[in-house]
Protein backbone atom coordinates (compact mmCIF):
# COMPACT_ATOMS: atom_id res chain seq x y z
CA UNK A 1 0.00 0.00 0.00
CA UNK A 2 2.89 2.20 0.94
CA UNK A 3 4.45 2.43 -2.42
CA UNK A 4 1.11 3.94 -3.84
CA UNK A 5 0.58 6.62 -1.49
CA UNK A 6 4.08 7.61 -1.77
CA UNK A 7 3.85 8.21 -5.73
CA UNK A 8 0.38 9.83 -4.75
CA UNK A 9 1.72 12.36 -2.61
CA UNK A 10 4.51 13.07 -4.52
CA UNK A 11 2.41 13.93 -7.36
CA UNK A 12 -0.06 15.97 -5.47
CA UNK A 13 3.38 17.72 -3.90
CA UNK A 14 4.57 18.74 -7.30
CA UNK A 15 1.35 20.82 -7.71
CA UNK A 16 2.65 24.19 -6.00
CA UNK A 17 -0.31 25.30 -3.90
CA UNK A 18 0.76 28.21 -2.32
CA UNK A 19 -2.15 29.75 -1.38
CA UNK A 20 -2.22 32.83 -2.90
CA UNK A 21 -1.33 31.30 -6.35
CA UNK A 22 -5.00 30.72 -7.60
CA UNK A 23 -4.22 28.37 -10.73
CA UNK A 24 -1.98 26.16 -8.60
CA UNK A 25 -4.39 25.89 -6.21
CA UNK A 26 -7.33 25.36 -8.79
CA UNK A 27 -4.88 22.63 -9.89
CA UNK A 28 -4.07 20.73 -6.44
CA UNK A 29 -8.18 21.13 -5.77
CA UNK A 30 -8.77 19.28 -8.71
CA UNK A 31 -5.87 16.62 -8.18
CA UNK A 32 -7.26 16.63 -4.79
CA UNK A 33 -11.05 15.81 -5.99
CA UNK A 34 -9.93 12.57 -8.55
CA UNK A 35 -8.01 11.53 -4.88
CA UNK A 36 -11.40 11.58 -2.99
CA UNK A 37 -13.48 9.83 -6.15
CA UNK A 38 -10.44 7.21 -6.27
CA UNK A 39 -11.31 6.42 -2.60
CA UNK A 40 -15.06 5.92 -3.17
CA UNK A 41 -16.27 9.38 -2.42
CA UNK A 42 -19.71 10.83 -3.64
CA UNK A 43 -20.45 13.99 -4.80
CA UNK A 44 -17.27 15.16 -4.39
CA UNK A 45 -17.16 19.16 -5.50
CA UNK A 46 -14.79 22.19 -5.06
CA UNK A 47 -17.17 24.38 -3.18
CA UNK A 48 -15.02 27.56 -3.41
CA UNK A 49 -11.99 29.39 -2.57
CA UNK A 50 -10.21 26.12 -3.78
CA UNK A 51 -12.10 23.49 -0.78
CA UNK A 52 -12.45 20.11 -1.73
CA UNK A 53 -15.66 18.75 -0.34
CA UNK A 54 -16.95 14.55 -0.70
CA UNK A 55 -18.46 11.82 1.32
CA UNK A 56 -17.09 7.98 1.18
CA UNK A 57 -20.73 6.78 2.25
CA UNK A 58 -20.88 3.34 3.56
CA UNK A 59 -23.88 3.14 5.69
CA UNK A 60 -26.79 5.11 6.94
CA UNK A 61 -26.58 3.49 10.45
CA UNK A 62 -22.95 4.26 11.07
CA UNK A 63 -21.62 7.22 12.38
CA UNK A 64 -20.66 10.50 10.16
CA UNK A 65 -17.23 11.91 10.63
CA UNK A 66 -15.94 15.13 9.19
CA UNK A 67 -12.14 15.36 8.27
CA UNK A 68 -10.32 18.41 7.54
CA UNK A 69 -7.00 18.98 6.71
CA UNK A 70 -5.80 21.82 3.83
CA UNK A 71 -3.73 21.52 0.45
CA UNK A 72 -2.62 24.96 0.22
CA UNK A 73 0.90 25.09 1.43
CA UNK A 74 3.26 27.77 2.62
CA UNK A 75 5.73 29.95 0.33
CA UNK A 76 9.10 28.39 0.03
CA UNK A 77 10.66 30.96 1.52
CA UNK A 78 14.89 30.90 0.79
CA UNK A 79 15.06 28.51 -2.83
CA UNK A 80 18.07 28.36 -1.98
CA UNK A 81 17.94 26.80 1.60
CA UNK A 82 16.40 23.83 0.03
CA UNK A 83 18.36 19.99 -0.38
CA UNK A 84 16.46 19.37 -2.87
CA UNK A 85 13.95 21.74 -4.62
CA UNK A 86 10.84 22.09 -3.12
CA UNK A 87 8.14 20.90 -5.49
CA UNK A 88 10.68 18.03 -6.49
CA UNK A 89 9.64 15.45 -3.92
CA UNK A 90 12.64 13.36 -2.61
CA UNK A 91 12.59 11.01 -0.06
CA UNK A 92 15.83 11.07 2.19
CA UNK A 93 16.44 8.67 5.17
CA UNK A 94 13.00 7.70 5.28
CA UNK A 95 11.50 11.38 4.73
CA UNK A 96 9.83 12.47 1.63
CA UNK A 97 11.07 15.86 1.48
CA UNK A 98 8.93 19.22 -0.40
CA UNK A 99 6.48 21.61 0.31
CA UNK A 100 3.21 20.61 1.54
CA UNK A 101 4.66 16.90 2.67
CA UNK A 102 3.42 17.17 6.15
CA UNK A 103 1.53 20.50 6.10
CA UNK A 104 -0.60 19.27 5.58
CA UNK A 105 -1.25 17.15 2.06
CA UNK A 106 0.48 14.04 3.96
CA UNK A 107 -1.89 14.87 7.02
CA UNK A 108 -5.33 14.42 5.06
CA UNK A 109 -4.06 11.50 2.64
CA UNK A 110 -3.29 9.68 6.10
CA UNK A 111 -7.22 10.09 6.50
CA UNK A 112 -7.96 9.16 3.37
CA UNK A 113 -6.19 6.12 3.00
CA UNK A 114 -7.51 5.15 6.43
CA UNK A 115 -11.25 5.08 4.15
CA UNK A 116 -9.23 1.84 2.21
CA UNK A 117 -8.57 -0.01 5.84
CA UNK A 118 -12.22 0.76 7.21
CA UNK A 119 -15.78 1.17 6.07
CA UNK A 120 -16.85 2.08 9.61
CA UNK A 121 -17.69 5.50 9.77
CA UNK A 122 -19.19 7.70 6.78
CA UNK A 123 -16.41 10.03 5.99
CA UNK A 124 -16.83 13.29 4.83
CA UNK A 125 -13.91 15.45 3.90
CA UNK A 126 -13.46 19.23 3.54
CA UNK A 127 -9.79 19.77 2.63
CA UNK A 128 -9.16 23.75 2.17
CA UNK A 129 -7.30 25.64 -0.37
CA UNK A 130 -6.66 28.70 2.30
CA UNK A 131 -5.46 27.50 5.28
CA UNK A 132 -1.99 29.45 5.19
CA UNK A 133 -3.10 32.54 5.19
CA UNK A 134 -5.48 32.24 8.24
CA UNK A 135 -8.47 30.51 6.78
CA UNK A 136 -10.48 34.28 5.44
CA UNK A 137 -13.80 32.36 4.04
CA UNK A 138 -13.64 29.28 6.35
CA UNK A 139 -16.04 30.46 8.83
CA UNK A 140 -18.67 31.96 5.85
CA UNK A 141 -18.28 28.37 3.98
CA UNK A 142 -19.27 26.18 6.97
CA UNK A 143 -22.21 28.34 7.67
CA UNK A 144 -23.53 28.18 4.00
CA UNK A 145 -22.96 24.40 4.27
CA UNK A 146 -24.05 23.50 7.67
CA UNK A 147 -26.20 20.53 6.77
CA UNK A 148 -23.70 19.29 4.05
CA UNK A 149 -21.10 18.57 6.87
CA UNK A 150 -23.16 17.83 9.07
CA UNK A 151 -21.65 15.07 11.44
CA UNK A 152 -21.19 13.01 14.73
CA UNK A 153 -17.49 13.65 15.15
CA UNK A 154 -14.69 16.50 13.56
CA UNK A 155 -11.21 15.52 12.73
CA UNK A 156 -9.18 18.32 12.12
CA UNK A 157 -5.31 16.89 10.49
CA UNK A 158 -3.36 19.67 11.08
CA UNK A 159 -1.37 19.68 14.54
CA UNK A 160 1.80 18.76 15.83
CA UNK A 161 3.22 15.65 17.04
CA UNK A 162 5.06 15.84 20.25
CA UNK A 163 8.06 14.10 19.43
CA UNK A 164 8.76 11.18 16.03
CA UNK A 165 6.45 8.26 16.88
CA UNK A 166 4.90 10.04 19.34
CA UNK A 167 1.05 10.81 18.56
CA UNK A 168 -0.64 13.71 20.01
CA UNK A 169 -4.17 15.27 20.79
CA UNK A 170 -4.26 18.61 20.80
CA UNK A 171 -6.61 19.49 23.48
CA UNK A 172 -6.03 23.41 24.53
CA UNK A 173 -5.37 26.44 22.67
CA UNK A 174 -4.65 30.16 23.96
CA UNK A 175 -6.31 32.98 22.31
CA UNK A 176 -5.21 36.43 21.47
CA UNK A 177 -5.99 39.49 21.67
CA UNK A 178 -3.99 42.89 20.53
CA UNK A 179 -4.22 46.18 22.44
CA UNK A 180 -3.04 49.41 21.28
CA UNK A 181 -2.80 51.55 24.28
CA UNK A 182 -1.50 55.02 24.68
CA UNK A 183 -0.13 57.13 27.55
CA UNK A 184 -0.18 60.86 27.17
CA UNK A 185 0.63 63.46 29.88
CA UNK A 186 2.16 66.75 27.81
CA UNK A 187 0.75 68.51 25.31
CA UNK A 188 5.02 68.92 24.38
CA UNK A 189 7.59 67.24 25.24
CA UNK A 190 9.59 68.74 27.80
CA UNK A 191 12.87 69.57 29.55
CA UNK A 192 13.89 66.78 31.68
CA UNK A 193 16.55 69.25 33.41
CA UNK A 194 14.19 72.04 34.21
CA UNK A 195 11.26 69.62 34.84
CA UNK A 196 12.34 65.97 35.40
CA UNK A 197 10.29 64.85 39.01
CA UNK A 198 7.54 66.87 38.71
CA UNK A 199 6.04 67.18 34.81
CA UNK A 200 4.43 63.84 34.07
CA UNK A 201 6.25 61.22 32.08
CA UNK A 202 4.28 59.22 29.71
CA UNK A 203 6.82 56.44 29.02
CA UNK A 204 7.46 55.94 33.22
CA UNK A 205 4.12 55.74 33.52
CA UNK A 206 3.37 53.21 30.27
CA UNK A 207 6.09 50.88 31.57
CA UNK A 208 5.17 50.78 35.44
CA UNK A 209 1.81 50.28 34.34
CA UNK A 210 2.12 47.54 32.25
CA UNK A 211 4.39 45.74 34.99
CA UNK A 212 1.60 45.95 37.30
CA UNK A 213 -0.84 44.14 35.15
CA UNK A 214 -1.96 41.21 36.53
CA UNK A 215 -3.58 38.18 35.08
CA UNK A 216 -5.37 35.59 36.60
CA UNK A 217 -3.50 32.17 36.83
CA UNK A 218 -5.51 28.55 37.24
CA UNK A 219 -2.68 25.97 37.41
CA UNK A 220 -2.92 22.84 35.07
CA UNK A 221 -1.52 20.18 36.78
CA UNK A 222 -2.03 17.80 34.26
CA UNK A 223 0.75 19.16 32.06
CA UNK A 224 3.48 16.92 32.53
CA UNK A 225 5.60 16.53 29.97
CA UNK A 226 9.42 15.83 29.47
CA UNK A 227 11.18 19.49 28.39
CA UNK A 228 14.38 19.43 26.18
CA UNK A 229 15.83 22.75 27.79
CA UNK A 230 18.55 22.55 25.40
CA UNK A 231 16.13 22.47 22.95
CA UNK A 232 14.41 24.78 23.58
CA UNK A 233 17.02 27.54 24.04
CA UNK A 234 18.86 26.26 20.24
CA UNK A 235 15.53 26.46 18.62
CA UNK A 236 13.94 29.83 20.24
CA UNK A 237 17.53 31.38 20.50
CA UNK A 238 17.27 31.90 23.94
CA UNK A 239 20.68 33.62 25.07
CA UNK A 240 22.80 31.52 28.02
CA UNK A 241 22.02 34.25 30.98
CA UNK A 242 18.37 34.21 30.07
CA UNK A 243 16.52 32.37 33.02
CA UNK A 244 13.42 29.86 31.95
CA UNK A 245 10.48 30.01 34.31
CA UNK A 246 9.89 26.40 36.16
CA UNK A 247 6.63 24.30 34.53
CA UNK A 248 7.02 25.85 31.34
CA UNK A 249 4.48 23.50 28.78
CA UNK A 250 2.01 25.12 31.48
CA UNK A 251 3.14 28.35 30.82
CA UNK A 252 2.86 28.61 26.97
CA UNK A 253 -0.16 26.51 26.99
CA UNK A 254 -2.13 27.19 29.89
CA UNK A 255 -0.84 30.55 31.67
CA UNK A 256 -2.17 33.93 29.97
CA UNK A 257 1.24 36.10 29.05
CA UNK A 258 1.24 39.69 27.69
CA UNK A 259 3.68 40.75 25.25
CA UNK A 260 5.04 44.34 24.10
CA UNK A 261 5.11 43.68 20.72
CA UNK A 262 5.97 47.45 19.57
CA UNK A 263 6.57 50.58 20.99
CA UNK A 264 6.77 53.82 19.82
CA UNK A 265 8.39 57.13 21.88
CA UNK A 266 11.75 59.34 20.65
CA UNK A 267 14.27 56.65 19.09
CA UNK A 268 17.76 56.68 21.03
CA UNK A 269 18.82 58.93 17.80
CA UNK A 270 16.75 61.71 18.26
CA UNK A 271 16.63 61.66 22.10
CA UNK A 272 17.59 65.01 23.93
CA UNK A 273 17.18 66.26 27.34
CA UNK A 274 13.40 66.21 27.05
CA UNK A 275 10.42 63.99 28.94
CA UNK A 276 8.09 62.32 26.19
CA UNK A 277 4.94 63.68 25.92
CA UNK A 278 3.21 60.52 24.08
CA UNK A 279 3.92 56.84 24.05
CA UNK A 280 2.29 54.14 22.64
CA UNK A 281 2.61 50.64 22.96
CA UNK A 282 0.94 47.33 20.84
CA UNK A 283 0.42 44.41 23.20
CA UNK A 284 -0.13 40.80 22.41
CA UNK A 285 -1.89 39.21 25.39
CA UNK A 286 -2.23 35.44 25.45
CA UNK A 287 -5.33 34.33 26.71
CA UNK A 288 -6.43 31.39 28.23
CA UNK A 289 -9.92 31.56 30.26
CA UNK A 290 -11.51 34.26 27.89
CA UNK A 291 -11.96 37.45 29.94
CA UNK A 292 -8.22 38.77 30.37
CA UNK A 293 -8.48 41.42 27.52
CA UNK A 294 -11.80 42.89 29.83
CA UNK A 295 -9.46 42.38 32.48
CA UNK A 296 -6.85 44.57 31.45
CA UNK A 297 -8.66 47.11 30.03
CA UNK A 298 -10.21 47.74 33.28
CA UNK A 299 -6.21 47.76 34.45
CA UNK A 300 -5.52 50.08 31.84
CA UNK A 301 -8.45 52.54 32.64
CA UNK A 302 -6.42 55.33 34.24
CA UNK A 303 -6.30 59.40 33.64
CA UNK A 304 -4.09 60.06 30.76
CA UNK A 305 -4.15 56.44 29.11
CA UNK A 306 -6.75 55.36 26.15
CA UNK A 307 -6.46 51.40 25.16
CA UNK A 308 -8.51 49.77 22.44
CA UNK A 309 -8.66 45.99 21.13
CA UNK A 310 -7.47 46.16 17.66
CA UNK A 311 -8.18 42.35 17.45
CA UNK A 312 -9.42 39.36 18.86
CA UNK A 313 -9.38 35.65 19.24
CA UNK A 314 -10.71 33.16 21.62
CA UNK A 315 -8.79 30.42 23.59
CA UNK A 316 -10.42 27.18 23.06
CA UNK A 317 -10.16 23.98 25.34
CA UNK A 318 -11.41 20.21 24.62
CA UNK A 319 -14.05 18.86 27.01
CA UNK A 320 -11.42 15.73 27.64
CA UNK A 321 -14.13 13.77 29.58
CA UNK A 322 -15.74 13.49 26.34
CA UNK A 323 -15.44 9.60 25.24
CA UNK A 324 -14.24 10.97 21.71
CA UNK A 325 -10.73 11.48 23.58
CA UNK A 326 -10.58 7.63 25.01
CA UNK A 327 -11.95 6.51 21.77
CA UNK A 328 -8.94 8.92 20.02
CA UNK A 329 -6.52 7.61 22.99
CA UNK A 330 -7.26 3.98 21.60
CA UNK A 331 -6.70 4.50 17.95
CA UNK A 332 -3.85 6.07 18.42
CA UNK A 333 -2.09 3.81 20.82
CA UNK A 334 -3.00 0.96 18.19
CA UNK A 335 -1.90 3.06 15.35
CA UNK A 336 1.86 3.99 17.19
CA UNK A 337 1.94 1.27 19.17
CA UNK A 338 2.52 4.23 21.94
CA UNK A 339 0.27 6.04 23.49
CA UNK A 340 -0.87 9.39 23.00
CA UNK A 341 -0.22 12.80 25.04
CA UNK A 342 -2.18 14.99 25.49
CA UNK A 343 -0.67 18.35 24.00
CA UNK A 344 -1.46 22.11 24.31
CA UNK A 345 -0.33 25.09 21.99
CA UNK A 346 0.66 28.33 22.70
CA UNK A 347 -0.67 30.04 19.49
CA UNK A 348 -4.27 30.27 18.79
CA UNK A 349 -4.95 28.09 15.02
CA UNK A 350 -7.40 30.48 12.48
CA UNK A 351 -9.75 27.12 11.86
CA UNK A 352 -10.69 26.24 15.27
CA UNK A 353 -13.29 28.77 16.09
CA UNK A 354 -15.39 28.38 13.03
CA UNK A 355 -15.39 24.51 13.51
CA UNK A 356 -16.37 25.13 17.27
CA UNK A 357 -19.15 27.52 16.34
CA UNK A 358 -20.23 25.08 13.74
CA UNK A 359 -20.42 21.84 15.92
CA UNK A 360 -21.33 23.25 19.23
CA UNK A 361 -21.74 20.33 21.52
CA UNK A 362 -19.77 17.78 19.21
CA UNK A 363 -16.11 18.12 20.34
CA UNK A 364 -13.57 18.34 18.13
CA UNK A 365 -9.80 16.08 17.80
CA UNK A 366 -6.88 17.83 16.66
CA UNK A 367 -4.14 15.67 15.73
CA UNK A 368 -1.75 15.05 12.72
CA UNK A 369 1.94 14.05 11.37
CA UNK A 370 4.19 16.92 12.00
CA UNK A 371 6.89 15.65 14.02
CA UNK A 372 9.22 18.50 15.60
CA UNK A 373 12.45 17.97 12.75
CA UNK A 374 9.34 18.65 9.80
CA UNK A 375 10.46 22.03 9.22
CA UNK A 376 6.70 23.05 8.51
CA UNK A 377 6.56 26.62 7.28
CA UNK A 378 10.49 27.05 6.54
CA UNK A 379 12.93 25.30 3.88
CA UNK A 380 13.10 21.56 3.64
CA UNK A 381 10.03 20.31 4.81
CA UNK A 382 9.57 16.94 5.39
CA UNK A 383 7.27 13.94 6.29
CA UNK A 384 8.48 10.80 8.57
CA UNK A 385 7.25 8.07 6.30
CA UNK A 386 7.06 5.83 9.38
CA UNK A 387 4.53 7.93 11.59
CA UNK A 388 3.17 8.75 8.45
CA UNK A 389 2.13 5.06 7.68
CA UNK A 390 1.09 4.65 11.30
CA UNK A 391 -0.80 7.84 11.10
CA UNK A 392 -2.86 6.00 8.35
CA UNK A 393 -3.56 2.79 10.27
CA UNK A 394 -4.52 5.03 13.17
CA UNK A 395 -7.07 6.92 11.15
CA UNK A 396 -8.51 2.99 10.12
CA UNK A 397 -8.54 2.34 14.50
CA UNK A 398 -10.27 5.72 14.78
CA UNK A 399 -13.50 5.10 12.60
CA UNK A 400 -13.22 1.79 13.57
CA UNK A 401 -13.64 3.12 17.71
CA UNK A 402 -16.13 5.70 16.81
CA UNK A 403 -18.40 2.91 15.33
CA UNK A 404 -18.26 1.07 18.41
CA UNK A 405 -19.23 4.10 21.02
CA UNK A 406 -22.43 5.07 18.39
ZN1 LIG B 1 -1.24 23.41 8.18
Amino acid sequence: MTDEYLSLLADLVRIPSISNAHESVQQSAEAFSDVLRAHGCDDVEILGNGAVYGCRHVARDKPVVLVYGHHDVQPVGRPEAWISPPFEPEIRDGRMYGRGTCDDKGGILAYIAATRLSRDCNVKFLIEGEEEIGSPTLGALLEEHRELLRCDYAVLCDTPNFATGVPSITYRLRGNVVIDVEVRCLERPAHSGKFGGVAPDAVQRLVSLLASIELPAEPDESIDLPFDEQAFRHDVGVLPDAELPSRPYERMWATPSLTITGIEATPVAQAGNQINAVVRARLSLRSVRGDEGRLVLEQLAQPMVSARVISHADPWKADRAHPLFEAARRALQRGFGTPPVMTGSGGSIGFVPPFASLLGDTPLLLTGVQDPPCNAHSENESLHLGDWEKAMHSGACLFDELARLS
